[in-house]
């Protein structure tokens, strides 16, 4: 019978390897026990082990049920096969009718035509393949769990085995196997998520030290010694949650964050599946090793992308657990100053690397909304996500560039690319330091035009660097960042607190609190966000809101009470498609502003704006006009929504550029309406956020720009250094003579640095 069904398999699998290896006297006398040992408790007809030998080429080192004379003889290259497929990806392939799937490779020598089904799993150490073991059936059959998961175990203990082979100088054959490794100076593309450049060494998040032994020796002690470890990292959370938010940094949301986390953390589910291995025979560490190597796999099939970041908290409380057990201390060892390379990352492990001198961080499956982002943003930690494969390819202490300005991480960069960074970092000490002193004057072009420089926010430790930025409000206020940071939907009265402690924090400066702005990847825990095609296109922002008035009309009123008395209120509405839209969306505010004035709980004044995201709305402007009080510009979405190119896709994220005539015509057009209109516009997008893109954005005519708190100072001394009448000239007869939609930045920086504007 299979082990399909067999909950006792995977102890007795590990009973019988255990006298295996005790037994045997050389490493190939246990290979090929243990291929023996599993064809018969998986009941496999074939059971192989291949291990990666020099210039990446996986040896069949042992085999039970193929020909024995291929033993040593074949060999596969990396990506080739099924086994190669394995080793290239490190993921598991379940294949019940293998030899018709593409990647199959049929070797002769073997005789494995026989065979239909097959099992192939990495044999993984310290996120580097060393080998794969495969097991193969006759007949056409999907592998149970049950059987996937003690192949697992045992790619764990083998792994221990094929470096032992690389320490005792290698096998019969006399050759060490190697793992996939370069030394060459390698870059890995991104998005920056929050701005900065770094240099510094590396340290790999999840890159412990393997564990030593995978079979415990007495299951007893390690049971005790796992319940001290749960026990210490219960603790350890608890100080975090109370103690470590006094770090000066923390707002009400990163508190929120981390009580979410530690409910996650202290779920049953997985620890008493950590706790079944120990009792199968495993040791402490190689059980929470099993159980992170799930989560990991679980991970890549998960597309909810709020899934992927609870599972990414239980990655994270797992490798506390491991710390705990090896008596370890998170990034013990680091100089500060390093940069971070993570798959992913809690937004505990954040905090615990910030104190210990996170310079730097690199994300590979990092996004706008996750948690650990909403953290580096607070806690100004420059951010880039993407980069996928430089977690793998890098060794900690190697040196790194984090260039969250161009969205590239430079791994082991040449002595060139380090000078020219150390003066590109040292040029911008410089500029921050003397923005800085000019941060606070008043942003008047040379020709005397007095423009609106405004910051964006979401949290209130935003709130709490407007005064400082210098910036004259705040020109987009994200309401569903506190949302998505809490992990559900606030109630009525938190929210309103929420707001009003805004409102608060701005002082009497303008706020232009946008509604919130779900679906997309901002999606929110508990609600009915559904699987959809194309999210950004999809059920998201105002169409959710008129979806479900009850919910959008909770949000006006919380807004409305929090900014109550003599103030102005400003609402915006997101991604606006028609003016019909608008209207209902109006309607809702005013019915609540008029049933809260009955009750003497309203704003003095109530302004209504709408954000202009989608191309659509261009074409409706007169009617637009004549219904809001003012307009915003999100530009990240428009430029997407313009050039059909998905603002998070790396690979097309360079192909279509803001600066030229398709996208400068249409912001001219726009703000030439709206003068005539006398209705204000500005833009909020992230655009704005670079000197060069906002000169262009004053250059057609918007005399308002938003932009995150950072990049107030630059943009303002831009401002202050420019003859904006000069500029507009230049610029009209520029985007006139562009013929096609070919970038117009050479053009543009031309001009700014002969006019001696600051950027
Ligand atoms: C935008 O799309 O430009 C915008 C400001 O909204 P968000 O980035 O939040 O989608
Ligand atoms: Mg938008």
């Amino acid at each position: 019978m299979a082990a399909g069904s067999d909950r006792a398999a995977p102890r007795r699998l590990l009973g019988r390897l255990r006298v295996v290896m005790a037994e045997a006297e050389t490493p190939q006398a246990r290979f090929s026990a243990i291929v023996r040992i599993v064809a018969a408790e998986l009941a496999a007809e074939v059971c192989s082990i291949y291990v990666m030998r020099p210039g990446e080429i996986l040896e069949l080192f042992a085999t039970e049920g193929l020909r024995q004379d291929a033993v040593h003889r074949t060999r596969l290259r990396v990506g080739e096969g099924i086994v190669g497929t394995v080793a290239a990806s490190g993921q598991a392939l379940n294949l019940p009718d293998a030899q018709n799937h593409p990647a199959f490779a049929y070797r002769a020598e073997t005789g494995e035509e026989a065979f239909a089904s097959m099992l192939a799993v990495p044999v993984l150490r310290g996120g580097q393949v060393l080998g794969v073991i495969a097991v193969q059936n006759r007949d056409v059959r999907l592998y149970h769990e049950d059987e996937a998961e003690a192949l697992e175990t045992l790619a764990m203990l083998l792994a221990e085995l094929v470096v032992g082979l690389s320490r005792s100088g290698g096998s019969e054959q006399g050759e060490r196997p190697r793992a996939l490794n370069v030394t060459l100076p390698r870059v890995f593309e991104g998005v920056g998520l929050t701005p900065g450049i770094v240099l510094g060494p590396v340290l790999c998040h999840g890159a412990r030290p393997a564990q030593a032994t995978v079979l415990a020796d007495d299951p007893a002690r390690e049971r005790d010694r796992l319940e001290a470890a749960i026990a210490e990292m219960h603790a350890g959370l608890d100080a975090l949650v109370t103690k470590g938010i006094g770090r000066g940094s923390a707002s009400a949301e990163t508190r929120d964050v981390l009580e979410a986390y530690r409910l996650i953390a202290a779920d049953a589910g997985w620890l008493a599946r950590i706790r079944d291995s120990v009792i199968a025979g495993l040791t402490a560490e190689a059980a929470v090793e099993r159980e992170l190597g799930e989560l990991r796999a679980r991970m890549r099939r998960v597309s909810d992308a709020y899934l992927r970041e609870r599972l990414a908290d239980l990655e994270d409380a797992g490798g506390r657990l491991l710390d705990h057990l090896a008596g370890r201390v998170q990034a013990e060892g680091a100089a500060p100053g390093f940069i971070l390379l993570a798959r992913r990352l809690g937004p505990a492990e954040l905090l615990d690397y910030h104190a210990r001198g996170l310079a730097g961080l690199l994300l590979e499956e990092g996004s706008p909304t996750a948690h650990a982002t909403i953290i580096a943003r607070a806690l100004e930690v420059p951010l880039l996500a993407g980069g996928r494969g430089a977690v793998d390819a890098a060794e900690a202490g190697e040196a790194a560039v984090l260039d969250a300005e161009e969205g590239r991480l430079i791994l082991r960069p040449d002595s060139e690319i380090v000078y020219g960074y150390e003066a590109a970092i040292s040029a911008r000490a410089v500029r921050r330091a003397v923005l800085a002193e000019s941060a606070l004057l008043p942003p008047l072009t040379r020709d005397g035009v007095r423009i609106s420089v405004m910051m964006n926010a979401g949290l209130l430790a935003d709130v709490g660097h407007l005064a400082g930025s210098g910036a004259d409000g705040i020109g987009l206020f994200r309401t569903e960042i506190a949302w998505l940071a809490r992990g559900g939907l606030p109630d009525a009265e938190a929210e309103e607190q929420f707001y009003a402690r805004v409102v608060e924090g701005a002082a009497g400066r303008p706020v232009l609190f946008r509604t919130i702005d779900l679906g997309g990847d901002k999606l929110l825990p508990g609600f009915p966000h559904g699987e959809e095609e194309n999210p950004a296109l999809g059920w998201r922002s105002l169409r959710i809101g008129l979806d479900r008035p009850a919910m959008l009309r909770r949000q006006l009123r919380a807004l409305l009470r929090a900014a109550a008395g003599a103030r102005t209120l400003r609402v915006m509405f997101p991604m606006v498609t028609t003016v019909e839209e608008f209207r209902a969306a109006k309607a809702m505010l005013r019915a609540e502003t008029a049933s809260l004035r009955r009750a003497g709980r309203a704003p003095e004044h109530v302004l209504a704006g709408a954000m202009l995201e989608v191309p659509a709305l261009v074409w409706q402007m007169p009617a637009l006009l004549d219904e809001a009080d003012f307009l915003s510009i999100g530009s990240n979405d428009l430029t997407q929504f313009l050039f059909a190119a998905d603002r998070g896709n790396a690979r097309v994220a360079g192909r279509y550029d803001f600066l030229s005539a398709p996208m400068l015509d249409l912001l001219a057009h726009v703000a030439a309406l709206c003068r005539a209109a006398s209705v204000p516009v500005s833009l909020c997008g992230e655009a704005a956020s670079r000197p060069l893109e906002a000169l262009a954005v004053l250059g057609v005519g918007i005399r308002s720009v938003s932009m995150p708190a950072g990049a107030v100072p630059a943009v303002k001394a831009m401002v202050r250094s420019l003859d904006l009448s000069a500029f507009s000239r230049f610029l009209a007869g520029l985007r006139r003579s562009a013929a096609g939609g070919h970038s117009l930045r050479t053009e543009i920086a031309a001009w700014a640095r002969d006019h001696g504007i600051t950027l």
